[in-house]
């Protein structure tokens, strides 16, 4: 099969002239970031990278990603109720690992408190790649699933807009109709819309707690946008501003600068740099408020690396989904192999019970074979936002010095999902305009919120698709390393 848009792939002038029109299409469409240099501050701004050309996806397993998000909401919404299994999955990880330690004591004595909130919201973005099989016909693979904080489902809504313009301009009007209409940032809103609706409380506004750089800001403004059309006051503060002037009252509502907040979207707040020891503090009083979390703590859980290891597990979705046979297929049809790291004498001192021993033994002979074979590997620790996992040598290396210490259980192992590449021009901003061999990874967002014990929307939101070149091997589009991209069915 002819590589996509290979007509005009190497056409220099050609290329050259749809670059300069999509780059202004991308900033009229609003594809924006703040710049390195000024990331709090938006007197000059730049456009968020992006392709120049849209990448082929197959239709096929872009309609899986679609079909399987619900289960996949339903499946974190119902981890992040299972108290029992949430702390024996991270009982390993929570000795070693002191971020999720401290969300995890958090999380303790929320529940020991007795939970305030009433409605959960939760929006998660589960990503793909596509994995070349033995036949050569490409499977999809999760990557991972992001239960906080994820982003790039108000610029991508734009991006679609900019690709359209240079197809047409590569006289490819067909194809630029073929298209499809996405919009992550209504779906979000419409989540957010909705948990603010059944809090109740007509005054309350929905505050986004963001970071302390914020070169994001446009992506965040996007769902913004969408929330203050249907009247909903949205304020935008940081974890210093909730330790200053935050505070619950008697029902544990949530106050701010006097206003009461009815649910607190999270843009921050998923890796250790994000806090100190006021931060914490204020991560407490919300997690502890009648707010509605997006998500709350239980759900940030839900999303940790080691979680989606024990995912794997044969028996483990069958115990926190029961009845749900035809969900459980769909999710567990996407899994690529995952492999524990705990070791054989930590499981037995924190567990009871032959089971975890299996998982101890699956730790040691895992590790060989991963320093033995590094390539077919990938070496995560319990983290977020690209750039902390290990390949290759580097894989083999950490893990050589590790293999008989309790450190190792702070990591999961996972198969190498291998794409085929495909050729497409990254456009950055000072970055000269090469042909790149890429990959891409599509995300997919999904939205739910729950009242008391009721689903009350569960959706799919919308997709994200990002390509790389492939020599890097980690790192998303805030990471500097992957762009936005638009899927073209293929
Ligand atoms: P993070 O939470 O930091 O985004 P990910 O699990 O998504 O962690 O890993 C970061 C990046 O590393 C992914 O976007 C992908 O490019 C690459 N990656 C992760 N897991 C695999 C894998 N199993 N095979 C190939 N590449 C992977
Ligand atoms: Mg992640
Ligand atoms: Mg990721």
């Amino acid at each position: 099969m002819a590589a996509l848009w290979e007509d005009v792939l190497y056409n220099e002038p050609v290329i050259r002239e749809a670059a300069l029109l999509a780059v202004d299409a991308a900033l009229l469409e609003g594809v924006l970031m703040r710049t390195e240099e000024e990331p709090n501050a938006s007197d000059v701004v730049n456009y968020a990278p992006f392709t120049l050309l849209p990448s082929a996806v197959p239709s096929a397993l872009f309609e899986q990603a679609y079909a399987v998000q619900q289960d996949f909401n339903l499946l974190v919404d119902a981890i992040s109720q299972n108290k029992e299994f949430l702390e024996r999955t991270l009982a390993s990880t929570i000795k070693v690992d002191d971020f999720t330690a401290q969300l995890f004591r958090i999380y303790t004595q929320v529940l020991e408190e007795g939970l305030a909130q009433s409605v959960f919201l939760g929006i998660n973005r589960s990503d793909y790649m596509f994995d070349r099989g033995v036949d050569g016909t490409p499977a999809l693979k999760q990557i991972e699933i992001n239960t906080i904080a994820a982003s790039f489902g108000g610029l991508t809504s734009r991006t679609l807009a900019v690709h359209r313009q240079v197809l047409k301009a590569l006289g490819k009007s067909e194809e630029a109709s073929r298209l499809l209409p996405n919009s992550p940032s209504k779906g979000l809103a419409l989540g957010i819309a909705k948990a603010w609706e059944l809090y109740g409380s007509q005054s309350a506004v929905v505050m986004f707690l963001v970071e302390e750089v914020q070169r994001n800001i446009f992506d965040q403004r996007c769902v913004e946008n969408e929330l203050w059309n249907r009247n909903i006051r949205v304020i935008r503060k940081r974890f210093r501003d909730v330790f200053e002037k935050g505070s619950l009252d008697d029902a544990r509502r949530l106050y701010i600068d006097g206003q009461e907040v009815a649910v607190v979207y999270y843009r921050e707040g998923y890796v250790p740099k994000n806090y100190d020891l006021q931060n914490w503090e204020a991560r407490l009083l919300l997690e502890r408020s009648r707010a509605v979390k997006c998500p709350d703590i239980a759900t940030q859980l839900a999303g940790t690396k080691k979680v989606q290891q024990e995912l794997s597990r044969p028996g483990t979705l069958e115990r926190l989904l029961p009845g749900h046979v035809e969900s459980i297929a769909r999710i567990r049809a996407t899994f690529a192999g995952l492999y524990s790291l705990d070791l054989v004498s930590a499981s037995r001192v924190s567990m009871s019970g032959a089971g975890m021993n299996v998982q101890g033994e699956e730790g040691d002979k895992m590790a060989a074979t991963a320093i033995a074979d590094p390539d077919w590997f990938v070496l995560k620790p319990q983290r977020e936002g690209g750039g902390n996992n290990l390949y290759g040598e580097e894989l083999r290396q950490v893990l050589e010095k590790i293999k008989d210490s309790p450190e190792r259980t702070s990591y999961i192992l996972m198969d190498k999902i291998k794409p085929q590449p495909s050729k497409n021009y990254l456009l950055r901003a000072h970055s000269p305009l090469t042909v790149s061999e890429c990959i891409s990874e599509l995300g997919i967002f999904g939205v739910y919120v729950r009242q008391g014990k009721e689903m009350v929307m569960n959706k799919s939101a919308g997709h994200l698709l990002r390509t790389k070149a492939v020599e890097h091997a980690d790192g998303g589009v805030a990471a500097g390393v992957a762009v936005l991209d638009t899927p073209y069915l293929v």
